[in-house]
């Protein structure tokens, strides 16, 4: 028996982000392994919008703290509120975000509760949760018992579906902000929160992303964004990219960006290193466009051109459009 807490993300405090219905999908998957009953957390400043959603979810409840101070996300500010709710619970659940991958460490301390990242999938060992992990930049697969009696783990959004509604509609109960104590919150300050307005899905839950390396040059935009918006994907693209300044940071994919899984990727002047592929390597469908033949990409890669990207890529805009 092991009651399980689902924490949900939100943007600034008010939107929901999908990653969040991986977590669920994935929280019953332990209940399933051991059973239990599951609530989900959501922390906000306006959380109606949140609340209805999360409330079509089967869960038991959901627990709303709203509060002005959760306007913008700060750790030092979420940890105290989170913990003293999971207190009462055997496992706690994000996805592994940035915020998940933030939050949660800092919340297992406060629990002293043991933390698994990046879990991948669920079994059992003896009648306890054993966590799947890729280790060693995915070229490994471990399992990991907790053995602590509370458990706090975060789990990849790309390998886990996203729980879809159902279930019967969850009451919803409000609690109150845990305020942190002694100099925490004073040590910290909101200042701002810049982010890259664009029509695009958001790389995380796109269907399609389309990848660009060192290749691409400073023409990285002109040559990606004409198939991007063609297809309706999501740009993203390899660490030499991004460190060579072609594109930002949040668009990297990979074993120190973020980890993808979309119906089809395009990996376009990409090499395919071994810390790229731990980023993209469980797409459905993968099309690699590269002048080397021995590109390593070409070995992940379910279709592949041996081109110069430049050209190939205008071709291949105008073919679609012409579809
Ligand atoms: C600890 C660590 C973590 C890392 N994390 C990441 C990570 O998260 N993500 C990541 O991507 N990398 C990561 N890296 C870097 C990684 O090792 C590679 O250096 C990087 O992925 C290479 O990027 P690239 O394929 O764009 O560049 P390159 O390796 O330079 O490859 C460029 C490719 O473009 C092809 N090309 C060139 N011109 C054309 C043309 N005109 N048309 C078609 N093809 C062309 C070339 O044949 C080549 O295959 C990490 C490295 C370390 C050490």
């Amino acid at each position: 028996m092991q009651n399980v807490l689902i924490l949900a993300e939100l943007g600034e405090g008010k939107e929901l982000k999908n990653a969040t219905l991986s977590a669920i999908e994935f929280g019953y998957s332990c209940l399933a392994t051991v059973g239990g009953s599951l609530d989900i957390l959501v922390l906000g400043s306006d959380t109606k919008d949140a609340v209805a959603t999360l409330k079509k979810h089967g869960a038991g409840k959901v627990i709303v703290v709203e509060d002005p101070a959760f306007a913008h996300y700060l750790a030092e500010e979420y940890a105290p509120t989170v913990a003293s709710i999971a207190s009462s619970y055997g496992l706690l659940v994000a996805t592994a975000t940035t915020f998940g991958k933030d939050l949660l460490p800092r919340v297992a301390a406060r629990l002293g509760a043991a933390y698994a990242t990046d879990v991948s999938g669920v079994v059992t060992d003896g009648g306890e949760l054993s966590f799947r992990r890729p280790m060693f930049a995915g070229n490994a697969i471990g399992y990991t018992t907790l053995k602590t009696a509370q458990k706090v783990v975060t789990v990849r959004q790309s390998e886990v579906q996203a729980h879809e509604a159902g279930g019967g509609e969850s009451s919803v109960e409000t609690a109150q902000r845990v305020a942190p104590s002694g100099n925490a919150r004073s040590r910290i300050e909101h200042v701002a929160l810049e982010t890259v307005q664009s029509e695009r899905p958001d790389l995380g839950d796109a269907k399609i992303v389309v990848s660009g390396g060192r290749a691409l040059k400073e023409r990285f935009f002109e040559v990606l964004e004409p198939l991007a918006n063609t297809l309706g994907a999501a740009l993203g693209a390899s660490r030499a990219a991004v460190d060579a300044g072609y594109c930002p940071g949040d668009f990297q994919v990979g074993q120190t960006g973020k980890i993808v899984a979309p119906t089809l990727y395009f990996a376009i002047g990409i090499s395919g290193a071994i810390q790229h592929i731990a980023g993209m390597k469980n797409s459905k469908v993968i099309v690699a466009i590269n002048k080397d033949p021995d590109a390593p990409i070409f070995q992940v890669a379910d279709y592949g051109l041996v081109a110069d990207l430049f050209t190939a890529v205008p071709e291949l805009v105008t073919a679609l459009k012409n579809r």
